[in-house]
């Protein structure tokens, strides 16, 4: 990345990088042409993932050390803009993966892990910001335990103590991500932390980091890649405040802007006026039942996303009442206001009594596909999760692969097989895979195919096509998120085309479209193309899902330009999320993701599901190939999945 002595404001204007092999550390100017053209966060982290993998072979091990990682901000974090505390990871994925030739994908294409960028709020991105950098960036793998300390600017490898260790059965192993969490904060007053958890250090290929005890960069294996580098925390602490282009007029717009989200906030049209009082948990009474504005449910998985629709008595003990029943007082991020999602939570009594966060939409919804309908193990299965370092959406659907497997008598081998339903047997087989403590566990903390390969190979070969049909991660799959894939085809395709790996919910959400109408192959390949490049500046923007607004109005440009001074019109911002979305793809294509990969189905979403609302609905491959086709029409990309380099030309990527 070229050097410049520009002046930034917004930003903080400075790259921190880190070789942890050499364990060196030096911090250069930012680029402003890059700022410009990828914005921030995930955008400028595409940029610098790009540039450390252009020109060589595909980054065939995501454990190794060649594997980049880069934490990040944007020039509107720790502004008074609603929800702008939310922070980007990027990374090749380790759960992407599946390299080799395996005989239950027809068309197989080796595939070795694809770009992922996770969110996270709490306070940790805004520390960051504070702690003067925006991006740290970081290469190599020390060659004993560290963790990184980014203070006012300076930057240290340091030796990991021996306190964010224990013993267990004879290894040495990190301690639960909130006792990191704790010592580091003890020791750094005022700091915020960002760490693995004992899933990450054993490199379990869906560990997440996490930061300020329940916020995590959760999708794709963050903590796996941290733990491949030995790496166990970082820790930032800074007091640098914003600085403004024009800070009067960005006071102005900034009070319009924000009545105008806090006006989304109370409308009951708008998903947004849910959120202060349910937060993602609204989902689960409309997924399963419907009932607003005049919609049906019937889309909330159920046994291995066989259905969409089961007992209405059993929903009652999951449902969103269940948990606002345990919701205690707002718990939200770091200048999070009039959405404000998340609360704390409590469970008094019972086995799972404890005090925590209320586990999310997508959490909940993946374990009652697992036929949890136990709401206070669901409670202590999240917290659980985040104390170990365990994306938990992942965790669901690698979960329910295993349960179908046990059911269908293909994991007799292995003591301890999970059952539908069982929280207490999902919880020990949560710890498992954390600590890899059997072999089980071992097992199910590796990529699917290298899991089916596993159970496979204690079978007769005539049964390999029936144990892959249990796993819907199969072929580098990321885990279908909480609305079931069969109910929509347009969602489907956003799960199908993520950037991030097939499963993937948060590039494209199509529901409310789709229930109002929305269909026809071009219509829906187009809506979900939008969403993903508009995904792309909310992330590169440091903002959150949620935030509602309009990124390329003119109230918000003109915000934009008076916090950075670049002059943005909707046309210049949209090209933006163009340019990211395709640059991603361009790494992915590189690391060996073409149509065999978005194409594949996995054949039990083929079998229409049998009850509920959505009865008689499945994925048909051949109508989710002609979206394909328009989806690549519209994406510029050839038929087969691949950005060019004519078109990476017209998009404005410097090679
Ligand atoms: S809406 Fe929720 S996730 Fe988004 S910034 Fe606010 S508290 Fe965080």
């Amino acid at each position: 990345m070229g050097l410049s002595t520009s002046g930034f404001t917004g930003y903080t204007g400075k790259l921190a990088w880190v070789d942890l092999t050499a364990r060196k550390t030096f911090v250069e100017p930012a680029d402003p042409a890059v700022y410009r053209d990828y914005i921030g966060g995930r955008g400028v982290q595409a940029r610098l993932i790009y540039e450390h993998l252009k020109g060589s072979e595909p980054l065939k091990d995501p454990l190794g050390p060649k594997n980049r990682i880069v934490l990040g901000s944007a020039a509107p974090n720790d502004t008074l803009i609603p929800t702008a505390g939310r922070g980007s990871c990027s990374f090749i994925g380790t759960m992407t993966r599946s390299p080799e030739a395996v005989p239950w994908v027809p068309g197989h294409e080796p595939l070795y892990g694809l770009i992922t960028h996770s969110s996270c709020g709490g306070l940790f991105p805004n520390m960051l910001k504070r702690a003067g950098i925006d991006h740290l960036i970081i290469d190599g793998k020390a060659d004993a335990p560290v963790r990184i300390l980014v203070s006012e600017g300076k930057i240290e490898v340091l030796p990991a103590e021996d306190e964010l260790f224990e013993d267990r059965g004879g290894r040495k192993i990190v301690r639960a991500a909130s006792a990191i969490t704790d010592f580091l904060t003890k020791k750094y007053p005022g700091s915020s932390t960002v760490c693995l958890g004992p899933g990450g250090w054993n490199k379990v290929a869906f560990a997440c980091l996490t930061a300020d005890h329940h916020r995590n960069f959760g999708r794709g294996g963050a903590g796996a890649v941290f733990g491949s580098k030995n790496l166990v925390a970082v820790t930032a602490f800074g007091r640098e405040t914003v600085s403004y282009h024009d800070r009067d007029k960005f006071q102005r717009l900034g009070k319009e802007l924000d009545a105008l989200v806090k006006g989304y906030a109370s409308d009951p049209a708008k998903t947004a006026s849910f959120r202060p009082t349910a937060g993602t948990t609204w989902w689960l009474d409309r997924a399963f039942r419907g009932g607003y504005m005049g919609k049906e449910g019937g889309y909330l998985p159920w046994h291995n996303f066989d259905e969409g629709s089961f007992d209405a008595a059993d929903y009652a003990k999951v449902s969103t009442g269940a948990f606002l029943e345990i919701a205690g007082k707002h718990n939200v991020c770091n200048r999070c206001r009039h959405i404000m999602c998340t609360r704390s939570a409590s469970v008094d009594k019972g086995p799972y009594a404890g005090s925590g966060v209320r586990p999310e939409f997508e959490t909940i919804a993946l374990w009652i596909n697992c036929c949890i309908l136990d709401r206070d193990a669901i409670f202590r299965l999240n917290h659980l999760s985040n104390e170990l370092g365990i994306d938990t959406m992942t965790l669901g659907s690698v979960m329910a692969g295993a349960m179908e497997l046990a059911e269908k008598g293909y994991l007799k081998s292995y003591a301890n097989a999970p059952a539908f339903g069982s929280a207490p047997d999902m919880i020990r087989t949560l710890e498992a895979i954390a600590y890899g403590s059997d072999e089980l566990g071992r097992l199910f903390g590796q990529y699917s195919d290298r899991v089916i390969a596993g159970v496979g190979a204690a079978a007769p070969a005539s049964d390999l096509t029936e144990i892959a049909r249990s796993v819907t991660t199969a072929f580098g799959g990321l885990g279908y998120a909480g609305v079931e894939p069969k109910a929509f085809p347009g969602m489907f395709t956003a799960y199908g085309t993520s950037n991030r790996g097939r499963g993937d919910h948060t590039y494209a959400w199509t529901i409310q479209a789709e229930e109002g109408g929305l269909e026809g192959a071009e219509n829906l390949a187009g809506y979900v193309a939008a969403g993903q490049e508009g995904k792309a500046l909310v992330d590169s923007l440091g903002l959150c899902d949620f935030f509602t607004a309009d990124v390329t109005s003119d109230l918000f440009l003109s915000l934009y330009q008076a916090l950075t001074g670049t002059e943005h019109s909707a046309a210049s911002m949209t090209a933006c999320g163009k340019r990211i979305y395709a640059l991603e793809r361009h790494v992915n294509n590189l690391q060996g993701r073409g149509r065999a990969y978005d194409a594949y189905v996995p054949p039990k979403l083929t079998v229409p599901m049998s009850r509920g609302a959505l009865k008689g609905r499945a994925v048909d491959p051949a109508y989710y190939g002609s979206i394909l086709d328009a989806y690549y029409r519209t994406q510029g990309w050839s038929k087969e999945g691949i950005v060019d380099a004519g078109l990476l030309e017209r998009l404005g990527v410097k090679p």
